[in-house]
């Protein structure tokens, strides 16, 4: 693909001025790409009515046409385009989580491209509530489609220069409002079965979607039926496989209580050591003071009572390790309840399922 220069445009995060953002939606208008900020993680955006803008996100990330993209809309009523019919449940959930970190999977109007939904006849779509995407949707006056903002296989980006880092000389501009809030992608559920199934964790937890959702189901990855997810609900939500959001290192995640987690990690920290390996560790503030003196690479990600925090931070840490030039990271595991669980659905897609049961 031809190389372009990649301009990054500083944005007001709450009140976007309105110059910048026209001249994103100018150029997304005209088929062009823009990477753009939500709350979840930075996106790479294309008019999601224009099969041959599309393409260009593909090309762009090196991302297989297998793998469907997220549609974002900023009025409600523009959901009534994209697809054939709106389940109660629909409305219901865009009532309680619209603007926000929520993907809704629907049967997908012939409106929309094939490109966008993989081949599928259903389609995924969100209405993001950061203020620049909202602006920018708007703007631009038609839906925008758009996948996380880095190459195909690499960590999401939560910021502008993590964004750059990937994809610079194959975007024109990237809007920059800071670091992102929530940090983990959009949770996904799919409304079009039987029983409205979570396809992906994220900032939406599980708990608030029973709450207005009492029978949504969620069958969690275990390392051992990585076989089985790999088969069934990667079927279902294609993107799904389970090394998309590794880093290019080899990673480990260890479980267990806190005292025997401490043990596995120092063991394997030293045996990787032994062989001139440079470590990196993924932890939170409560493990500092057991690897203060580890010789380890140390990145923490907040504290164990502060879950928005650690999964605000998972990516960058993810990255900061990777550029640091370690050879191996090893990382703890989070209590799962609320964004937890999307916290540990990302773990395991980084370690690719290396989980070590720590006793
Ligand atoms: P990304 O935008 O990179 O976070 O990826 C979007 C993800 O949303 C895809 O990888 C799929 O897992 C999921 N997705 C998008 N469209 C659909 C759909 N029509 N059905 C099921 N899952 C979808
Ligand atoms: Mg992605």
């Amino acid at each position: 693909m031809q190389s372009v220069q990649t301009t990054i445009l500083p944005v007001h995060p709450l009140r976007p001025e309105p110059a910048r953002i026209e001249r994103a939606a100018a150029l997304l208008r005209a088929g062009n790409l823009v990477i753009f900020p939500t709350e979840t993680v930075y996106g790479l955006g294309a008019d999601a009515l224009q099969p041959q803008a599309v393409q260009n996100i593909f090309v762009a990330k090196g991302r297989p046409y297998s793998d469907p993209l997220i549609v974002h809309i900023a009025e409600y009523q523009t959901l009534e385009t994209l697809v054939t019919h709106i389940p109660d449940e629909a409305h219901q959930l865009a009532k309680a989580f619209w603007p926000g970190p929520l993907t809704l999977v629907l049967p997908a109007h012939k409106r929309v491209p094939a490109i966008v939904t993989a081949g599928m006849p259903t389609v995924a779509v969100r209405m993001p509530r950061h203020p620049v995407a909202l602006a920018l949707i708007r703007a631009a006056a038609t839906p925008i489609a758009a996948p996380s903002a880095n190459r195909f296989m690499h960590v999401s980006p939560t910021t502008a220069q993590h964004a750059f880092a990937d994809l610079h000389g194959r975007v024109p501009l990237i809007l920059d409002a800071g670091p992102c809030e929530i940090g983990v992608e959009s949770t996904v559920l799919d409304l079009t079965g039987e029983t409205p199934t979570l396809l992906r964790p994220g900032g939406v937890s599980l708990e608030m979607l029973q709450s207005i959702l009492p029978l949504v189901q969620y069958r969690k990855p275990h390392s051992s039926s990585q076989a089985e997810l790999e088969t069934d609900e990667a079927r279902k939500s294609p993107g799904q496989m389970l090394i998309h959001y590794a880093p290019t290192i080899p990673a480990y995640l260890f479980e267990g209580s806190t005292p025997h987690i401490h043990a596995a990690m120092l063991a394997t920290l030293q045996q990787h050591q032994a062989q001139g390996q440079r470590v990196g560790i993924l932890l939170a503030d409560e493990d500092m003071d057991i690897f203060a003196e580890s010789g380890a690479d140390l990145y923490t990600l907040g504290s164990l009572s502060q879950p928005e925090q650690v999964a605000a931070h998972l990516f960058a840490g993810l990255r900061t390790l990777e550029e640091a030039g370690v050879q191996i990271i090893l990382c703890r595991t989070f209590a799962e309840q609320g964004i937890g669980l999307a916290i540990r659905d990302r773990l395991l897609k980084a370690t690719g399922s290396k989980v070590i049961t720590a006793r």
